[in-house]
């Protein structure tokens, strides 16, 4: 069976096409600068990359693109646009909905009812359903949502202390996001060490340029860092991360700043790059760091003691935890990030061979765990696009 699988910005569109019973890519690429200039870049395993500028003004277009290439002479993996047989699409908020879908119309009006909620990611993930739908008709289409594995938060866990008024006109209230590679590398954690999910702690630390860390015990989320939006939690590489929430109306009257403005300013100006003034980047903040800047290194430390507070305060909440993880551009890659977050926590439990962190292979899941370390420290590559083939083909399979 083949399964396209779309990631939709608000400029961009990724797509992967997976043959699962061969359980292999077969062909993926990006198409980016949607409506202002596009490129794409098309790539199928062992054959050269295709890259080119293209003239792309909306989704539809873009997915147009995806399925010439695909189907092309030279460059296609495949002869028709039928021998896709199914479509998984990346939605990063899901509301209320729980668990991977078949799109309907139903679920599809649901989106569009939430898309104040989630106005950077939403309009562009039903653009791209939207453009799949009218080239594919009828073709099996499921949504996958970010938010979905967090939904067995307790309201403990997802309420915030406001009138709760709110909660019930707005449904204010912490969804949590990256839920798609959280729950693909806490399985993925399971069967590394060879238990049964519903045995662990886990804490999941998903560190790219978005992160979020997630408490996993038995299987089930019980806490997430992000919030009503990816906003909230650890900073990241543009995002501020939580901060005292007058800060916000305090700035705003200060320096006049509409709620947009003030959107842009700890979405886009903040983190890595507001602290540092160098780079939203981890390579260029650290090579910044490296060179004596010292608001570069004020980034990093900043960066580093959150993530420490969070993965204590799930400490805290689970009673322990068997196993830490990282993934992402940033946790699967920086052997000094890991190690600076793992150092002095002996008192938790945790202790990485140093050593190895800095020469162990990437790319591959990987133990980092001193001996005698009461807790497994992992590094489990993500695999979203992975995550969401599988959900499809499942549902399409018990269809
Ligand atoms: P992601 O959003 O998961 O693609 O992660 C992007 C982040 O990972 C960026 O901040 C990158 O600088 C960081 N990253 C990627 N590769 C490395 C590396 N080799 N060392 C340090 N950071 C890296």
């Amino acid at each position: 069976m083949k399964i396209l699988v779309v990631n939709a910005g608000s400029s961009s569109l990724k797509y992967q096409l997976f043959d699962m019973d061969e359980n292999k890519v077969i062909a993926k690429g990006l198409c980016e600068k949607i409506g202002i200039g596009a490129a794409v870049t098309h790539k199928r395993p062992g054959k050269p990359d295709y890259k080119a500028d293209v003239d792309l003004k909306d989704h539809d277009d873009a997915i147009a693109l995806v399925l010439r290439l695909l189907t092309d002479p030279e460059l296609g993996v495949i002869a028709s646009v039928n021998e896709i047989d199914a479509i998984g699409h990346r939605v990063a908020h899901g509301g209320k909905l729980q668990s991977s879908m078949f799109i309907t119309d139903e679920v599809l009006h649901y989106l569009e009812s939430i898309v104040g909620i989630n106005p950077l990611h939403g309009p562009p993930a039903i653009k791209g359903i939207n453009a799949c739908r009218k080239v594919m008709p009828g073709k099996p289409m499921v949504a996958v949502f970010d938010t979905s594995f967090h939904s067995t938060m307790p309201p403990k866990s997802y309420l915030y202390a406001l009138p709760y008024e709110y909660y019930e006109k707005y449904k204010v209230r912490r969804y949590g996001f990256h839920g798609t590679s959280h729950r693909y590398v806490a399985n993925q954690a399971a069967a590394f060490v060879r238990k049964p999910l519903e045995s662990l702690k886990i804490i999941t630390c998903h560190c790219g340029n978005g992160s979020s860390i997630t408490a996993v015990n038995a299987g089930k989320v019980i806490d997430t860092s992000m919030g009503f939006t990816p906003q909230e939690g650890l900073p990241m590489g543009t995002r501020s991360g939580s901060v005292d929430p007058t800060v916000v109306t305090y700035l705003m009257r200060e320096e006049n700043l509409t709620p947009d403005q003030m959107d842009d300013v700890l979405n886009k100006k903040s983190g890595l790059l507001g602290v540092s003034g160098v780079s939203s980047d981890m390579r260029e903040v650290g090579a910044a760091a490296q060179a004596g800047n010292e608001r570069a290194k004020l980034a990093l430390d900043m960066l580093v003691q959150s993530t420490k507070k969070i993965i204590g305060s799930y400490i805290a909440e689970m009673n322990g935890v068997d196993i830490l993880l990282f993934t992402a551009g940033i946790g699967e890659n920086d052997r000094d990030f890991r190690q600076a977050v793992c150092r002095n926590m002996d008192y938790l439990g945790i202790a990485i061979d140093e050593k190895y962190n800095q020469s162990c292979p990437r790319g591959e899941n990987v133990d980092l765990s001193a001996p005698g370390s009461k807790v497994k420290v992992l590094v489990i590559p993500t695999d979203e696009e992975l995550m969401i083939a599988t959900d499809t083909l499942n549902l399409v399979k018990n269809n």
